[in-house]
């Protein structure tokens, strides 16, 4: 049906838009002095609002259009960006969060300092996964004409996109927030994409930026071995065809994350009768359709999919080990409006500054991991932010589950919120209360031939069990086996307390070789988001990779002396964050290894890792 956009349509597109975003998208084509005196959206008056809300529609009656923006100066940029949030920033915040709003395409991509040298006969990079951070490395290539190959063991891109395929798999953060700087306003449908959504988005990309015809799919890397006296790498590696080796003078490990599932064997796990599926490994033919379903794990896969699955099952029962904090989105399972549609094609900006908002919620949840001491010995928890998002998320459990204080009794953790990743509620709570629900808080201590055993004796029938268990996240760089210099072996040296690396990036000893998403590399706070550290760190491999050609070197390195410098002071900050206090029950959270290491993220306030990844401290490096 065709869309009639009439004043009425126009006010409606505003009233659902970003009211902040609205304000600096229309004051970047204004400049009108009233509206740069409004303060930000929470603190509107009725009267402001509407004067916003006025002066909006009535630009776009007139203006209305495609189109984007010129970048703005660095000092209006930055002025809008306060304005945006109301509320000023340091320089080094300024630089860490000047291309949320993407106006420039490919900010922070290598390029050559002069004309593109002459590269070695036969020189090439191997990308190993072609998902978001595989594309984001091989897009980086192409701007510098770099031969590279990528190799994935999947048959199409999009690596934990492309995997996992389980009922209600979508974003958990904003759509807006997925995309990257240089394919923006993609016209996602909801507000948090699904799944396959997400999968376009990304063939899309590896189409158009040329990844794609230089990938190999069902490519599986067994070993890298690094031959020291030509300084290049042997690849062994497998596909229907047989194997073969790939040689590379860069190795790029865009392997993911949450690559490895945590498959739990269950005692009398082969004398079930049913079936027992991994979220990661869901088949295309499997349907919970009339089924008892077993649901264990209640991390962001397993509080994805209940409902969904509730919805068409006869009965599900949800195991629960720990409880966790779990939190509610506006918007979340919502479709993107024809208004809010029409208002990101036809006012130039707002794309931009609905982004900027959209990350700029996030830009002080580090305030949540560091204690208050003045506040404990006045009889608070942990710090005040803390406190009150813990009785916020309390009273939200209660309001959920109908104040069922038996739900209740079991739900809220001990522990505090975003001791873990934190997980979003996709109607989980609420299907605890529909009459085909049960949770079960009781531990599980075998399969039987006809379900779930629990310590109390009480068996679960159930057809399938869906084992939402995790990933093996510290398992970096494997199953594939990796020899350095010497013959190292990467696990060796990593065994005496887990995988590090430095900057996420580098390990002495396997020269020319890097690591995307390594080990404490997750930003835990500061408010970017992934896929703009996907391109951040594909920027921080190709600034070496030039400073190699042009100075005609063939080896490039981390130092010894840096990595364990780097970790020591990694280490020193891990230690005074929530995660590795009592009060973060560190001891049942996967960000934390065997050996009590923070493992998974970087400690460090986001715009400092930003800066410690963005401006290559080449005293650090051995090139030669
Ligand atoms: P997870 O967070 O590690 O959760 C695993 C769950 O399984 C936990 O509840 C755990 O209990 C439970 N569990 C593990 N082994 C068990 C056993 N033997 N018996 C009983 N329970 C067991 O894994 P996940 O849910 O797959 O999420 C992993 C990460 O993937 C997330 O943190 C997130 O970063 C990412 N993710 C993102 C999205 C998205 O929307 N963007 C969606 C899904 C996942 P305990 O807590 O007691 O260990």
């Amino acid at each position: 049906m065709e869309t009639t956009v009439d004043r009425a349509f126009i006010r409606r597109a505003v009233e659902l838009g970003d009211l902040n975003a609205v304000r600096v998208a229309l004051y970047q084509q204004t400049h009108d002095p009233e509206l740069a005196a409004l303060p930000v959206a929470a603190k509107l008056t009725e009267r402001d609002r509407e004067v916003l809300v006025t002066k909006a529609v009535d630009w776009l009656e007139v203006n209305a259009g495609p189109g984007m923006p010129e970048e703005p100066s660095p000092t209006e940029l930055r002025a809008l960006m306060d304005m945006a949030t109301g509320e000023e920033m340091s320089d080094l915040e300024f630089e860490a969060r000047r291309d949320i709003p993407a106006f420039r395409p490919f900010p922070w991509y290598a390029q050559w300092s002069k004309a593109r040298p002459e590269l070695p006969e036969g020189f090439k990079a191997v990308v190993i996964g072609s998902g978001f951070s595989g594309l984001a490395m091989g897009i980086q290539f192409e701007l510098l004409g770099i031969p590279y190959l990528v190799l994935d063991r999947q048959p199409e891109p999009g690596g934990t996109w492309s995997i996992n395929r389980y009922p209600g798999i979508r974003v958990d953060t904003a759509s807006i927030t997925y995309e990257f700087s240089f394919e923006k306003n993609h016209p996602w449908t909801e507000y948090y994409a699904q799944g396959p959504e997400v999968r376009t988005y990304l063939e899309h990309i590896a189409k158009k930026y040329g990844v794609l015809a230089n990938t190999r799919f069902g490519h599986t890397l067994q070993s890298a071995t690094f031959d020291e006296s030509r300084n290049l790498w042997q690849l062994d590696v497998t596909s229907p065809d047989g194997a073969e080796t790939v040689e590379a003078n860069i190795l790029v490990n865009a392997l993911g994350t949450f690559t490895n599932p945590r498959l739990p064997q269950f005692e009398g796990q082969d004398g079930f009768g049913g079936q027992v599926v991994h979220p990661s490994q869901w088949p295309h033919d499997l349907d919970a359709t009339g089924k008892r379903v077993a649901v264990i794990g209640n991390g962001s896969t397993g509080v994805q999919m209940v409902s969904p699955i509730a919805e068409k099952a006869e009965h599900v029962y949800v195991f629960q080990r720990t409880p966790q904090w779990i939190s509610p989105r506006e918007k979340y399972g919502a479709e993107v409006e024809t208004e809010v549609r029409w208002l990101l094609d036809s006012f130039p900006g707002y794309w931009h500054w609905w982004r900027y908002m959209s990350v700029a919620g996030l830009f002080g949840t580090h305030g949540f991991l560091v204690p208050d001491e003045e506040w404990q010995a006045g009889g608070g928890t942990f710090n005040p932010m803390s406190d009150k998002l813990r009785d916020d998320l309390t009273a939200y459990i209660r309001a959920q589950t109908e104040g069922r204080q038996d739900l209740v009794d079991r739900l809220v953790p001990d522990y505090a919120p975003f001791s873990r990743r934190p997980v979003v509620d996709n109607g989980w709570y609420r299907a605890l209360t529909s009459d085909n629900v049960d949770l079960v808080t009781e531990p599980i201590t075998r399969l039987t031939e006809s379900g779930v055993e629990t310590a109390d004796g009480v068996v679960h029938d159930v057809d399938l069990i869906v084992t939402a268990t995790g990933f093996d996240v510290v398992k970096y760089l494997w199953p594939a086996r990796y020899a350095g210099r010497e013959g190292l072996d990467v696990q060796e040296f990593w065994a005496p307390d887990g995988p590090r690396a430095y900057l996420g990036m580098m390990v002495p000893n396997f020269p020319n070789m890097f690591v995307l998403y390594g080990p404490n590399s997750q930003p835990l706070s500061g408010g970017t988001s992934l896929p703009m550290w996907y391109v951040i760190w594909a920027s921080y491999v190709g600034q070496l990779v030039v400073r190699l050609l042009e100075d005609d070197a063939s080896s490039v390195e981390v130092t010894l002396d840096a990595y364990e410098r780097y970790n020591k002071a990694l280490d020193a900050e891990s230690s005074k964050l929530l995660l590795l206090q009592d009060y973060g029950a560190p001891e049942k959270n996967y960000y934390v290894n065997e050996f009590g290491r923070l493992q998974v993220n970087a400690p460090w306030y986001g715009p400092d890792f930003h800066r410690m990844c963005t401006q290559v401290a080449w005293d650090d490096l051995e090139i030669s």
